[in-house]
């Protein structure tokens, strides 16, 4: 195996938890393709195993922490079987659930949807792409999967000199796939939709809203109904409201789907609605909020802010009394300090006295790593309006 050594800055985010080391941290590069390599301090002493990006910016992934691991089958094969133990019990409650949540499952770069009999991958470095053949078998074995898709088509790969193509890896993948949760169905697009088919990653909370849901209830940004879809199992009426035409018709095919007849879809700029009923004194008993990420990069952050400060204090001042909001951002930027902040200044300017019911996070499937910020992006809050 290969070999680099790293500086005692880049030894030192290792020792505190965090897999990457940046090039500026490598003295000595190896002289190899991507891969896995051995990574020692300026000193000599072995440090573990990594995954090697000769392009990237982000040069190392800590692989292992034994500096003389093998990155074999039977490696791949150990990390991905505790990664899917650790879901045994999403089994009872979803048939689609995240089994491989990157760095944070200790398999930097790397992720992997199941959904259903299929899997959708994620190779997202070029070191990790070196062991694609192995992954896959690995997956085969442990899941017995129908078919495997590569959505490569993410621009992370880009500064990995990878190509960003969505590519099947095994098997055959359907053009959808009906996804069980908590009681609802919906169908998932996993070779178009968005990440990977579907956004997994909101699946406790669209449960949490299933529990809480009544009255007249509003999902702001709905894609594809997933949120609408639990409000409507407890609401009277649902206005599932996207900017997506396309979108609000899979909401609506996902409402049949169900047998739900309670459902009005609107193709409309969340903003420009939630003003209008405003300024029309409307009300709503629960009100789900979950906008795309406002802010993709750090100097988006201000404007950002503004814009989820925006729709929030609108919500809230739309809920009626007693009534619930469910509001979440995946701004990574946006941290759960900033997020809460802004939830306080938004219910200052409300003019409504507003609860904090519940502060919630990534589920299960997607563990947020504490020595890892970038494993967290989604904070969610349930809101109440006492008066
Ligand atoms: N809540 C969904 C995911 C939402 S993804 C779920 O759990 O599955 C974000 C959605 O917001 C996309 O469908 C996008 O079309 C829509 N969107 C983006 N900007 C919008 C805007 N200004 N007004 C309304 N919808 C918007």
């Amino acid at each position: 195996m290969h070999h680099a050594t790293v500086s005692t800055k880049g030894a030192h985010r290792w020792q505190q938890g965090h897999p990457w080391i940046y090039r500026s941290d490598v003295v000595a590069r190896p002289d190899a393709p991507a891969g896995a390599v051995r990574v020692s301090d300026q000193r000599g002493k072995p440090l573990g195993v990594a995954l090697w990006s000769p392009k990237s910016e982000i040069s190392l992934r800590l692989l292992d922490r034994d500096p003389d691991a093998t990155i074999d089958r039977a490696w791949w094969h150990g990390r991905l079987t505790r990664a899917v133990a650790r879901r045994a019990e999403l089994g009872s409650v979803a048939n689609a659930y995240r089994l491989v949540h990157g760095e944070g499952d200790l398999l930097p770069s790397l992720v992997v949807d199941c959904y259903d009999r299929w899997l959708v991958v994620q190779l997202m470095s070029a070191g990790l792409e070196r062991f694609r053949a192995e992954i896959v078998d690995a997956l085969q074995d442990i899941m017995a999967p129908e078919g495997i898709l590569a959505r490569n088509d993410v621009s992370l790969r880009v500064k990995e000199g990878l190509g960003t193509d969505v590519e099947l890896l095994a098997g055959a993948v359907p053009d959808e796939i009906e996804v069980e949760e908590h009681g609802v169905r919906y169908l998932a697009a996993p070779w178009k939709g968005q990440k990977t088919g579907a956004f997994l990653d909101q699946r406790e909370n669209r449960a949490l809203v299933g529990r809480i849901a009544r009255g007249t209830a509003l999902d702001c940004f709905s894609y594809h109904g997933s949120f609408a879809l639990h409000l409507a199992r407890g609401a009277t009426a649902v206005t599932a409201l996207d900017a997506s035409a396309h979108a609000l018709t899979r909401a609506e095919e996902n409402f049949r789907r169900n047998g739900f007849t309670n459902g009005t879809f609107i193709e409309a700029n969340a903003f420009e609605y939630l003003k209008a009923r405003e300024r029309e004194r409307a009300r709503f008993d629960t009100i789900v909020l979950d906008p795309p990420a406002f802010a993709k990069t750090r100097p988006a952050l201000p404007g950002a802010t503004r814009g989820y400060n925006e729709i929030n204090l609108r919500a809230m001042r739309l809920l009626a009394p007693g009534g619930l909001l469910f509001t979440a951002s995946c701004s990574f930027h946006m941290t759960k300090p900033l997020f809460l902040q802004m939830l306080e200044s938004a219910a200052a300017d409300s003019g409504r006295r507003i609860v904090l019911r519940e502060i919630r996070g990534q589920p299960l499937d997607h563990p947020e790593l504490l020595t890892v910020p970038e494993t967290g992006y989604i904070k969610g809050a349930l809101l109440e309006a006492l008066d």
